[in-house]
């Protein structure tokens, strides 16, 4: 016999027993960002690499060793995406949406070339929101009210919410030197990566997560002392719509961010009960993307979070789902097999909303009633000859209590929609 094939290590089904919980979530975070006026843009998995070099940086993780890159037949160099933000912004500067402000929401799967582990896959989900042509401080405070709001429809309440400011392009550049010629003065004391690093990408180094080095990044000069007026007043802004609006953060000065495009504003919501992939979600502003890309200059302000943290979150006290089925329909005998699809049509056109399975492949009685209890369903309908002959059906409570009863075909639609 050959060998199965089996899934790519990092990629995982999503198999029918863990549905319920990511629609569950996706449906509420859609309600959430329709209920602030967000809207659904979708693009392309596969983008020119091209996009991904010029917005993240090409000394980021991403870029160095995390893409799927391949040619294309014809030699283009094209890579699965491996966030949502350049896609975004290629989408919003090609359909000519930057005449306007935009509030912009996705979701969908990313690929990254990481070890996989506990939170941290190779095909992992996110949703995320990007709004362009806004320069806050407001729409900052905006979207992190936006993620609160998520994460109380959820019912999670685990999270904390760190800030920080990158401030503008100059100032960073200025800080960059300092942080550099402090590093430099440590070279001894950093790891291998951050050394590479140094020169190329040296805020990555306060990102760091070996242990050896929390010593050096906890004394590394503070983005916060290079400020000029314009970022100062962003960031107070920034913080004081979120007190008035009750959401207590830290200001966390080495919240520096991966990728490169990120300018003042920063944010991440963390948890502490997933080990060490505890960020969930992570934002901020990017104001010299889009121009980057070779759009008119536009501000920009977004975050992603991840739905398999998500998840693995609410597997520990999952919200209620609502059953996948509401109701088995099981007909036994010729007479109602025959009937049993065009009853079950009348039902859903009499009930939208209902969930209605319908037994297919005949079977006698027990053995229908066993494939309906497997379904989850809470509700059996019962078709027989008689109820036939009676324009009748039986609706049978497959869990807890209640007593069986019979109802004519004609109320069964009013019947249901008082149970479902
Ligand atoms: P991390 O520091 O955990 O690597 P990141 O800074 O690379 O995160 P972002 O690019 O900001 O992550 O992505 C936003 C969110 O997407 C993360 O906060 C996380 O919840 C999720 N995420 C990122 N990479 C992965 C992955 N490989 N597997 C699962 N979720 C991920
Ligand atoms: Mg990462």
């Amino acid at each position: 016999m050959e060998k199965n094939i089996q899934a790519i290590r990092g990629m995982h089904d999503l198999l029918p027993e863990a549905s319920p919980l990511w629609q569950a979530i996706e449906d509420r975070a859609r309600a959430v960002l329709e209920a602030y006026g967000y809207a659904e843009i979708r693009t392309p998995l596969v983008e020119m690499t091209e996009l991904f070099k010029r917005s993240i940086g090409e000394v980021t993780d991403i870029c160095e060793k995390e893409m799927y890159s391949f040619a294309d037949r014809n030699g283009d160099s094209l890579s699965l995406r491996p966030e949502g933000t350049a896609s975004c912004v290629r989408a919003v500067i090609e359909g000519g949406l930057l005449g306007q402000a935009q509030r912009l929401w996705y979701r969908g799967p990313m690929f990254r070339h990481e070890r996989p582990q506990r939170g941290r896959y190779r095909q992992f989900h996110q949703i995320g929101v990007e709004v362009f042509g806004l320069t806050g401080p407001d729409i900052d405070i905006e979207v992190v009210l936006l993620t609160r709001r998520l994460w109380q429809a959820l019912g999670l309440t685990n999270l904390r919410l760190e800030v920080n400011t990158l401030g503008s392009g100059e100032e960073r550049a200025v800080y960059r030197a300092e942080l550099i010629r402090y590093l430099e003065g440590h070279l001894e004391r950093l790891d291998a990566d951050s050394r590479n690093r140094l020169y190329t990408n040296p805020l990555r180094v306060l990102d760091s997560k070996h242990p050896d080095m929390a010593g050096v990044i906890a004394a590394a000069p503070s983005i916060l002392d290079f400020l000029g007026e314009e970022s100062r007043a962003h960031f107070e802004g920034f913080r004081a719509g979120l007190a008035a609006a009750g959401l207590a953060c830290t200001v966390n000065p080495r919240l520096v961010r991966g990728l490169d495009y990120y300018n003042r504003t920063v944010f991440e919501w963390i948890t502490e009960d997933l080990g060490a992939q505890g960020t969930v979600c992570a934002g901020g502003r990017y104001d010299g993307l889009v121009e980057q890309l070779g759009g008119r200059a536009t501000p920009a302000v977004g975050f992603a979070l991840g739905l398999e943290r998500l998840v693995a979150l609410l597997e520990q006290t999952p919200p209620p789902l609502a059953p996948q089925v509401h109701a088995y329909l099981v007909a036994v005998g010729e007479a109602a097999q025959a009937r049993a699809l065009q009853v079950a049509e009348g039902l859903r056109d009499g009930l939208p909303g209902l969930r209605l399975m319908c037994n297919c492949g005949g079977g006698n009685f027990k053995n229908q009633f066993k494939k309906a209890d497997r379904s989850g369903a809470p509700l059996a309908l019962v078709l027989g000859e008689g109820e036939i002959e009676r324009g009748t059906v039986q609706v049978k409570p497959l869990r807890g209590e209640g007593e069986q009863v019979e109802v004519p075909l004609a109320d069964l639609a009013g019947y249901l929609a008082e149970r479902i």
